[in-house]
């Protein structure tokens, strides 16, 4: 069985939006993985359709039922980790995505208006992954971003697997830069390096350059790959 995507959404008709061009669009088409958006709509039991209604406690805006978004997790739940999109999560990161990305599928939750009725995020142990610090309108945009960011790492998706292994994150660094031709543009050359045919060194270049540019930009990434290797057994 193909990589399982659901998502429990007030607006299933953005999908598959940029899901459905190239890479991922590509691996949809051939089965590599399913999209099953979930019209919570639906799960709407009065005659105006409600699925939000105002906070107890008072304050602005709405907050999505707890009994409605229930009824729609129902009729897709079947073990694989059901995710929030949520400001308040976690920072989603490539060690998640990966994860993700080894198992059967997933069920996402994408809020709308204030958020959803805290009682069924906890009764049903929805994780709550944030793609950043930042409020959007709603979670179908992080959806997508999440399901990319997934959907390149199933078996069959990328070309050579070996760009996987390589990228930035994948090995606690961000990536060396890239070039190709032509050899020299606007005065600037390639690095000679990657000219000469020699593959040790060219290997010695990018992981210098990669090492270089993470303790420019990114120094916290150093500091944790140094903490968890001094944490391994
Ligand atoms: N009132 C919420 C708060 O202050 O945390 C913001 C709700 S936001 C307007 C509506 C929905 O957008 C959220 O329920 C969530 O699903 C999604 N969302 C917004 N920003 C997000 C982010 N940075 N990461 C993941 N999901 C986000």
């Amino acid at each position: 069985m193909s990589f399982r995507a659901s998502v429990l959404t007030l607006f299933p008709e953005l999908f598959p939006g940029p899901l459905g061009a190239s890479l991922a669009g590509r691996a949809l088409a051939a089965g590599l993985w399913q999209l099953e958006p979930v019209d919570i709509r639906a799960f709407a039991t009065d005659r105006h359709r409600s699925v939000d209604d105002t906070p107890y406690g008072g304050g602005a805006g709405m907050v999505m039922r707890a009994d409605v978004v229930d009824r729609a997790v129902a009729t897709v739940a079947d073990g694989r980790p059901l995710i929030l999109l949520s400001p308040r999560g976690r920072r989603l990161d490539q060690a998640r995505v990966a994860a993700l990305a080894r198992g059967a599928g997933v069920v996402l939750l994408a809020g709308r208006y204030e958020g959803i009725d805290q009682r069924v995020i906890e009764a049903r142990g929805f994780e709550e992954l944030s793609i950043g610090d930042y409020v959007l309108a709603g979670g179908e945009l992080p959806s997508m971003v999440l399901l990319d960011a997934v959907v390149r790492l199933l078996p069959g998706v990328m070309g050579a697997s070996a760009s996987a292994a390589e990228e930035s994150f994948s090995d606690g660094l961000l990536e060396y830069p890239h070039y190709t031709r032509p050899p020299v543009w606007e005065g600037r050359a390639v690095p000679a390096v990657l000219l000469s045919g020699d593959h040790a060194a060219i290997a010695a270049w990018r992981r210098a350059e990669a090492e270089r540019i993470t303790r420019e930009r990114r120094p916290d990434l150093l500091a944790a790959k140094v903490a968890s290797r001094a944490g391994a057994p």
